[in-house]
């Protein structure tokens, strides 16, 4: 079992598309363990983003990231992360797969609708960011 943070960024919310793209994973029979809304300052985006910070789309994708809503997710399921990459599709909605989240939902390659961890070590950090142990379900009681 593996664990990944999805995100539905501030583009995707305020076009009322929520509903749509989490159908999108429960289709795909991937399990929702952990969601909230959150509003994230530029500081709390330019630390989420950090491993990108030299990059010249940092303070554009930070101040994009920080300009509204977004839903914080993390989702459950065998080889999860590679299969929530390929759900979302490519970084840029234009090279994006039809069919694919991004290809339905994104504008240009910033509002892109989605983020998804990249490895086993990038979910585990960014899950972090956002929750603690007890804010995850766990989905076998005991
Ligand atoms: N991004 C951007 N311009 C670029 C590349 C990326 O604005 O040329 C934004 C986009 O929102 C992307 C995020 O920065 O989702 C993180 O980039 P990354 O390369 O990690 O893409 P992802 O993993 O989200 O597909
Ligand atoms: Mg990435």
């Amino acid at each position: 079992m593996e664990r990944t943070l999805s995100i539905i960024k501030p583009d995707a919310v305020s076009r009322g598309v929520m509903g749509k793209i989490i159908s999108r994973f429960e289709a795909e029979g991937i399990t929702i363990i952990a969601a909230k809304m959150v509003r994230l300052t530029k500081e709390e985006a330019m630390a989420f983003y950090a491993v990108h910070r030299d990059k010249p789309f940092y303070d554009s994708l930070t101040d994009f990231m920080s300009s509204g809503p977004i839903m914080v997710m993390v989702l459950e399921g065998q080889d999860v992360i590679s299969r929530n990459r390929a759900i979302m599709g490519a970084t840029n909605p234009k090279q994006a797969e039809a069919g694919t989240i991004r290809a339905e939902f994104g504008t240009d390659v910033e509002k892109n609708a989605v983020h998804g961890s990249d490895s086993p070590e990038t979910a585990t950090k960014e899950i972090a960011f956002f929750f603690s142990d007890y804010e995850l379900v766990k989905m076998a009681r005991p």
